[in-house]
């Protein structure tokens, strides 16, 4: 086989990553996976572009490179081309799939690519790029993601659909049916914690968030007969409930060691006896040597907050510091990993 120095392939397919993705995106906020979704047969270009108010020139290359990114298949019939979604795009990529991706997609697409715009200012300066790309503090994280009305929903649609993939892997990480109350802090929408209600249904759920998160959790995100409680607060300037069962997932994450010390803390001395905390994060090797998905959060923790991602033993140190005990770490495979630990 050719080597790399002969003729750069990967290079080269590294440098075309950010089109793809916008292949991707652009489909996505046009419509044409739920159009396809829905569609009881295969569309031409020409009828696409004309229920989603495109151009015909424009929509036929989107949906050729769809095809070529084996997104969506082709079939011509008498020279035209009529297309339809694979079963991967009409189970995650329309807004009405079944495990609808759609929210995730919209955040990248319209949040984090402006973001990453200015990754190398991030990389010179070591800090967020809050202020240059939305003209917002770097100090406050939250304010500047929870920006408008507009954009903190589209972050808990993002929050909320992690969860689709991930979150029952994450609840049955460990056994957790000996906790009886658990608090999910930071728990946003309430989509990780209703996995918990569902896999520990004798055990009650309370999510914990920030009054504006709360209240757009519950008018946007509430299901009928919902079997988690919400109760406001501030985790770093507040009281937390007592429980005993603290989850915290993605937010160490998003600050950096001393912040995470007396949040932990905190927890330490709101904890029964008995109790614990699970940490759910996408943990890097211990060497740092991948998983490419969590060096590449890590860097956008970089670009976006103030905190980055860790390799199983910080957390640990960090919870044994605080004075937690019995550490345990449970990498799934997937995006997100589970540690629990008891006080
Ligand atoms: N745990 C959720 C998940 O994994 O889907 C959300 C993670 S999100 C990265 C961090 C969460 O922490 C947000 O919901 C945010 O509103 C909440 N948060 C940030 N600062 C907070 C504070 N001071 N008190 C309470 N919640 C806070």
């Amino acid at each position: 086989s050719q080597s790399e120095l002969d003729y750069p392939f990967k290079l080269l397919e590294y440098f075309n990553g950010f089109r793809v993705s916008k292949v991707i995106f652009s489909a996505c906020e046009l419509g044409v996976f739920d159009l396809l979704l829905n569609s009881q047969e295969p569309l031409s270009a020409q009828r696409v572009a004309r229920e989603l108010d495109a151009s015909v020139d424009g929509m036929e290359r989107l949906l050729d490179a769809l095809v070529g990114i084996e997104i969506l298949e082709v079939e011509t019939t008498d020279g035209t081309a009529f297309y339809s979604s694979t079963d991967v795009a009409n189970l995650y990529l329309g807004k009405g799939s079944a495990k609808s991706l759609h929210d995730m997609i919209i955040y990248q697409s319209q949040t984090i690519y402006p973001l990453w715009s200015n990754m190398a200012d991030a990389v010179r300066e070591g800090r967020n790029q809050n202020e240059k790309t939305f003209g917002l503090p770097p100090e406050d994280v939250f304010q500047a993601i929870y920006r408008s009305e507009e954009e903190m929903l589209k972050f808990m649609g993002l929050m909320n659909s992690s969860w689709v993939l991930d979150g029952h892997d994450i609840v049955t990480a460990f056994n957790l049916s000996c906790f009886q109350t658990i608090v999910d802090l930071g728990g946003c929408t309430g989509a990780l914690a209703r996995e918990m209600v569902k896999a520990y249904p004798s055990s009650s759920v309370i999510v914990f968030d920030l009054p504006l998160v709360v209240e757009s959790a519950q008018k946007h995100f509430a299901q009928e007969n919902d079997a988690v409680v919400f109760q406001t607060g501030d985790f770093f300037s507040g009281e937390i409930p007592a429980a005993d069962l603290y989850v915290l997932a993605r937010v160490i994450h998003d600050w950096p060691e001393e912040k995470c010390l007396s949040l932990l803390k905190k927890i330490y001395d709101a904890c029964r006896p008995g109790g614990g905390i699970l940490l759910v994060e996408a943990l890097l090797f211990e060497n740092r040597r991948g998983p490419i998905m969590a060096q590449i959060f890590s860097l956008n923790m970089l670009v976006q907050a103030e905190g980055r991602e860790r390799p199983p033993s910080q957390y640990t140190h960090m919870l044994e510091e605080t004075g937690f005990q019995n550490v345990q770490v449970c990498r799934t495979g997937k995006s997100y990993d589970a540690i629990l630990a008891t006080r």
